[in-house]
């Protein structure tokens, strides 16, 4: 199989506010030469939202990555470079941090769980605290399933990031509404979710896959290892993940 595209990779504008501060090392070119030399025909970048308190596009970046992506998508024709995000979910609202005013700059959205985003409830603070320190498992599966569930409700997302890492979820439940709502759902290597166990547990539903590396430095874009290992010990046929070919 061939990797057509990967969707899921982060550069230094995933820094926040602070310039100085490395959540990933690549800039985009980096990431975009690093792809043409892995003959993916399309690349997305996606750095992490806006609301979280360690890291982050700030909205500044948002605006020369837009047009930083506009240029190179001149200087190299030979692959497609699009700009996404990896929003936060942040409540059981289902609340992402995509402010209207900046979808214009987005061609797409992946949302994701991560620690550290900002609350917006004590009661959201109070199931961060049980992800953080438990996983989740002492009364968080279900707020973090209906976080899930009502973000893919709410906005037009292309798939959810590593679901149910940092905090645990109802695979089945998410994976219904993925379905009803035309969301897809990753396969994430570098964080083992989907696992095989979950794979197992949904794939006679009608999902669609996706493999992203949620490359940080650019030597690991397109870097799909764990994930083929995952795809192939759930028995899931790599004709089903989307960015396959
Ligand atoms: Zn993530
Ligand atoms: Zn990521």
């Amino acid at each position: 199989m061939k990797i057509l595209a990967d969707y899921h990779t982060h550069t230094i504008f995933s820094c926040g506010n602070n310039e100085k501060r490395r959540h990933a090392k690549g800039t985009i070119e980096e990431n975009v030469l690093a792809a043409i030399d892995k003959g993916l025909e399309v690349i997305g970048i996606s750095e992490h939202g806006f609301n979280h308190n360690f890291y982050g596009l700030s909205r500044k970046n948002a605006k020369r990555e837009r047009e930083e992506i506009d240029r190179l998508n001149e200087k190299y024709p030979q692959i497609k470079i699009l700009m996404g995000m990896e929003c936060n979910i942040l409540d059981d609202t289902g609340k992402i941090d995509m402010p209207d005013d900046m979808v214009q700059y987005f061609d797409y959205i992946l949302a994701g769980y991560h620690y550290g985003s900002k609350p917006t409830s004590f009661r959201s603070l109070l199931h961060h605290i049980d992800n953080v320190l438990f996983s989740g498992k002492l009364f968080s599966k279900d707020y973090n399933t209906r976080a899930l569930i009502r973000a893919m409700e709410r906005y037009d997302i292309k798939y959810i990031t590593h679901p149910g890492d940092k905090g645990d979820i109802d695979i089945e439940r998410v994976a219904e509404a993925a379905v009803r709502t035309n969301t897809g759902l990753e396969i994430n290597g570098h964080h083992d979710k989907l696992s095989v166990d979950m794979i197992e547990a949904i794939s006679h539903m009608d999902i669609k896959f996706y493999i992203g590396s949620d490359a940080h430095k650019p030597e690991n874009i397109a870097n799909f290892k764990r994930a083929y290992e995952i795809v192939e010990e759930s028995g899931l046929a790599p004709t089903r993940v989307v960015n396959l070919g």
